[in-house]
């Protein structure tokens, strides 16, 4: 595992488009939503969210209390220390909770379901 919090362009890798560049922050400053490419790219090659290197375990995520509940979770996953570094960053969403496993299932949106974006269902937390 790699100490490095954040790309070398000082955006979480998650959190820019294609060409590298760091999608619009909220109103607040904070990061706005994941792309939702990137996103997709971390859960099927199993890379983190932050510095874009592989997974090993356990694996992190950071949730919203409702996300946590409902455990479909929209950031994608991240080493352990990643998902510290971010969530000490300044862009935090101030709501975060760390949430480790070791495994998670991908789901993507149905047609018809009100959830739009593909969201990370957790398996056992550790
Ligand atoms: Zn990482």
């Amino acid at each position: 595992m790699r100490a490095a919090v954040l790309t070398p362009t000082g955006t979480p890798f998650a959190w820019t488009d294609r060409g590298g560049e760091p999608l619009p922050a909220t109103a607040e400053g904070r990061l706005g939503a994941p792309a939702r490419a990137r996103v997709t790219q971390c859960a099927l090659s199993r890379v983190c969210g932050v510095c874009a290197e592989p997974l090993g375990r356990p694996i992190a995520f950071l949730a919203t209390p409702g996300e946590r509940d409902r455990n479909a979770v929209h950031a994608p996953p991240m080493h352990l220390a990643c998902a510290e570094g971010l969530l000490a960053a300044p862009g935090a969403d101030p709501s975060w909770v760390l949430l480790r496993t070791a495994a998670f299932e991908f789901v993507r949106p149905g047609r018809d379901e009100v959830e739009t974006e593909p969201v990370f269902s957790l398996h056992a937390l550790l």
